[in-house]
């Protein structure tokens, strides 16, 4: 018999209120049911909601560096678990188990730097017009934060929201995406074992609706969200009519160009594992190639070489490079984008079928895909597949690659592989993306730095790195006036 997890509310492990549950199921092989989670619902979401409102007044008077104690031996537990949180994550999500060490890593490192944030988490003091005052800005938490997140990095990507959340002195509602529900439940166990205190970290699993809930709840002051660029729409349309903070990490297409006198064996490395990795399920992931025509023939010829050689298996598979796509609807979106791909014109140059073998069974596997002759303007060149899938262009100058690069409505990642410094650090400044890559590949983001995207991918907002402490941060301005007298500001200035 499968397990049967539970929500955390209000400080106790407890079912969803209707006893409903969502199956998970690993997608390299769909007999193997992990177990039973929570299918929950406003109700649950309301009590979450209630009881992070509750446990903010205390959490927030909790000296921050005492918060950030407890994010340190968070990342120590994760470091002590980590292998057994990759494998549980690989075994419901897919990836090889090297990119899901990689994913606990991320959440490692991510919490060191949160808690040695809580020592600086700086205000200014700046100097005031007038004399005998003082003026001054100071952060303040934001209050109970909804987070809502997606399944391809199922710890790594929650915890870019909720470290820094907490130890800015927020309380949080964690929900995972329903496909990745242990690998959340693990985070949070973390968490509470390192001493987060019970009413400061609610999980509650479930679909689209406990997303929904949260983000029409009025106690919850924030929603952080990562996801597709529709349901980001969505919530940003909900948040602005209730006038609640919402950051939105979202989908992208990402280039990456290739120009003449590049070198082709580090960009052939990068643009496998870049389009590849993950199977082609990142947020970052290199969706198209722009070649300048000199370098194309040959780096294709290569890529394709390299991409047909890659081990597809089962992400726990030692041996494993590639694993599957996370569900059927995702094998079906692939399958759909190679015909439109072909209905368009371009030419099929690698894969575009599921994959299939003994060793493979029911999984959601695929090939490595690869189209070339690919135009701007045809779907495969536009649309976010989030599969396996390469568009390669050809193009004959800078100037092209660029506009091209350009030419989509999303702007996450960016990567140039070029010898000639000044189109290094033009690239710099053109590319309209929110992470530029001079010589690797769109992926490769480090926990550090911050994170996120222009146009459709992103709101103005980046996780990551000192800018997440933006995101869950209210600036607060403070006047101290020790004149002694009622002085006016403009007015007592400029007589
Ligand atoms: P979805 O947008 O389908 O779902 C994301 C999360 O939102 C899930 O937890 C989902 O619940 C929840 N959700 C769905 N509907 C609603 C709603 N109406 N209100 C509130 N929450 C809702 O994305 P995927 O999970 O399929 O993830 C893939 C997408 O995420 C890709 O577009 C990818 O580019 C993007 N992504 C972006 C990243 C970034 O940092 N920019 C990083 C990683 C991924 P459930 O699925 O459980 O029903």
């Amino acid at each position: 018999m499968p397990d049967t997890h539970q929500n955390h509310i209000d400080g106790s492990w407890q079912h969803a209120a209707s006893g409903d549950t969502l199956d998970n199921r690993n997608p390299a092989s769909t007999d193997d049911l992990i177990g039973r989670f929570p299918d929950s619902s406003a109700g649950d979401v309301d009590e979450a909601a209630r009881s992070a409102r509750a446990a903010f007044d205390d959490w927030r008077a909790t000296p921050a560096p005492q918060r950030g104690e407890i994010l340190r031996r968070a990342g120590d537990l994760l470091a002590e678990r980590k292998t057994e949180i990759a494998r549980v994550m690989t075994r419901e999500m897919g990836k090889p188990v090297f990119e899901t060490e990689g994913d606990v890593q991320e959440a490692i490192d991510t919490a060191y730097y949160a808690a040695s944030e809580t020592r600086r988490l700086f205000g200014k003091t700046v100097p005031s017009e007038l004399p005998d005052k003082f003026n001054m800005s100071v952060r303040r938490p934001v209050g109970v934060c909804g987070v809502i997140t997606a399944w391809n990095f199922p710890v790594a990507v929650p915890s870019w929201k909720i470290l820094p959340a907490l130890a800015a002195g927020n309380t949080v509602i964690f929900k995972p995406s329903e496909e990745s529900p242990h690998s959340g439940e693990l985070f949070a166990r973390v968490l509470l074992d390192a001493g987060i205190p019970p009413g400061a970290l609610q999980l509650v699993q479930g679909a689209g609706a406990v997303g929904q809930a949260m983000t029409e709840h009025p106690e919850v002051d924030l929603i952080a969200f990562t996801g597709s660029s529709e349901t980001g729409a969505q919530i940003a349309a909900e948040c602005g009519e209730r006038h609640k903070q919402v950051s939105l990490e979202m989908g992208g297409k990402n280039p990456m160009i290739v120009m003449e006198g590049a070198d082709l064996n580090l960009a052939l490395e990068g643009v496998v594992w870049g389009a590849f990795g993950t199977t082609g399920q990142r947020c970052t992931a290199t969706s198209r190639l722009i070649c300048h025509e000199s370098v194309h023939d040959e780096l294709v010829g290569r890529i394709k070489e390299e991409a047909r050689e890659l081990t597809i298996g089962a992400g726990l598979d030692d041996d494993t490079e590639m694993g599957p796509l996370i569900n059927q609807q995702a094998l079906d979106k692939t399958t759909r984008y190679v015909e439109i791909g072909q209905d368009e014109g371009a030419t099929l140059a690698l894969g575009g079928e599921a994959a299939s073998g003994e060793d493979l069974g029911d999984g959601f596997f695929f090939e490595p895909t690869i189209f070339t002759g690919v135009d701007p303007e045809m779907r495969i060149a536009q649309e976010e597949i989030f599969g396996p899938v390469l568009s390669v262009f050809e193009i004959s100058s800078y100037e092209e690659a660029v506009r091209l690069a350009n030419d989509t409505r999303y702007g996450l990642s960016s990567s140039i592989y070029t010898n000639n410094v000044q189109h290094s650090f033009r690239a710099m400044q053109d590319l309209e993306a929110g992470i530029t890559y001079v010589n690797g590949p769109t992926i490769g983001a480090e926990a550090h730095m911050p994170f996120g995207g222009v146009k459709a991918t992103g709101n103005g907002h980046r996780e990551g790195g000192w800018t997440a402490f933006d995101i869950f941060t209210e600036t607060k301005t403070v006047y101290v006036d020790y004149s002694g007298q009622l002085q006016k500001a403009q007015m007592d200035t400029h007589e």
